[in-house]
């Protein structure tokens, strides 16, 4: 295997095939090894497992997939980027290299085809730009997840870990920690790519649950209570919720949920757990499918 992760490699790579890194695909290759080394290592990859890599860049990181795994399928947007993967690649018979953008791949199909239903491990250093949308893809088309091991923007990485209380705590650790267990692996600074990004980087992996951490009669409703509280995270959770899309009570109604659940009528949402807002979108769904029946026996149906 040549190493691409030696930083003279992937620059006689570069220039061999005048490569001009595009900015607005987060292009920040991978040029430190031991980063890499840590990165499979979390992942846990062996010969029985079947890889999703997205954006493999120049195939860096890729070279040690193929070395680990069963079967890599890695998902490159730029078409600049596929001659050179068939040259660093050449040597692996168990990679396919789709030339294609990840947020229109049918990923629950594509998984299917190669594993028939056994949940797939999902290794990237990951365009900074698409990181939310490309992980609650995964994970609400209900793609069955082994792991997601996978390089983010630090401050990122931060927010799918922590809990209540915290600045940084929301929608987007609520909904990873529903689906999954988050792990920061480490942290990675500017000088280990090529080019160097303007923020610190952090190896992450979510280990899918499971079984479901909580009990929840309408998932979809929890998400919207979720959002509502942290569109206004100012706001009392009363008030966040009062009018929010798709959440139908009046505030006395909502009141009435917070003393349900025990908490005080001026907490803010960013101090629930997610077994709290489970809780609680259960009391809201009940309260609203009462207010439904009570106006359709009103309209005499
Ligand atoms: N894996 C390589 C490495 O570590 O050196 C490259 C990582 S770089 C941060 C992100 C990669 O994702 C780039 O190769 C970029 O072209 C690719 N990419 C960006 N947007 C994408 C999309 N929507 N679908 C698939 N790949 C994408």
């Amino acid at each position: 295997m040549a190493t691409l992760g030696i930083p003279q490699n992937t620059i006689a790579v570069l220039q061999k095939y005048k490569f001009n890194f595009q900015k607005k695909y987060g292009q920040n290759f991978l040029i430190d090894t031991g980063v890499i080394d840590r990165i499979i290592e979390a992942s846990g990859i062996t010969k029985e497992d079947f890889v999703l890599e997205i954006g493999p860049g120049i195939g860096t990181m890729t070279q040690y997939l193929c070395e680990r795994a069963g079967e890599v399928v890695a998902v490159e947007i730029d078409r600049n980027l596929i001659p050179i993967l068939s040259e660093t690649l050449a040597e692996y018979d168990n990679v396919t290299v789709l030339n294609e953008d990840i947020l229109k791949v049918d990923i629950n199909a594509l998984a299917w085809e190669h594993t028939k239903g056994k949940p797939i491990k999902v290794v990237a250093n990951l365009p900074y730009y698409i990181t939310t949308p490309i992980i609650m893809g995964l994970f609400e088309n209900r793609v069955p997840i082994d792991s997601i091991t996978v390089m983010v923007q630090k401050e990122v990485a931060d927010r799918m870990q922590v809990g209540p209380g915290t600045k940084d705590y929301g929608a987007l650790s609520l909904a990873v920690q529903y689906y999954a267990k988050p792990e920061i692996i480490t942290r990675v600074p500017p000088n280990c790519f090529i080019p160097r990004p303007s923020v610190g980087s952090a190896v992450i992996r979510l280990t899918g649950h499971s079984e479901a951490p909580v009990h929840v009669e309408d998932e979809s409703l929890m998400f919207r209570v979720i959002r509502a509280s942290f569109n206004q995270r100012r706001k009392t959770l009363v008030n966040a919720l009062n009018n929010a899309p798709g959440i139908s009570l009046e505030k006395e109604q909502l009141q009435k949920s917070l003393e349900e659940l025990g908490v005080p009528a001026t907490i803010r949402g960013e101090a629930l757990s997610l077994e709290q807002f489970a809780e609680l979108s259960n009391i809201i769904g009940k309260k609203i499918g009462k207010q439904r029946a009570n106006m359709e026996d009103e309209n005499g149906q």
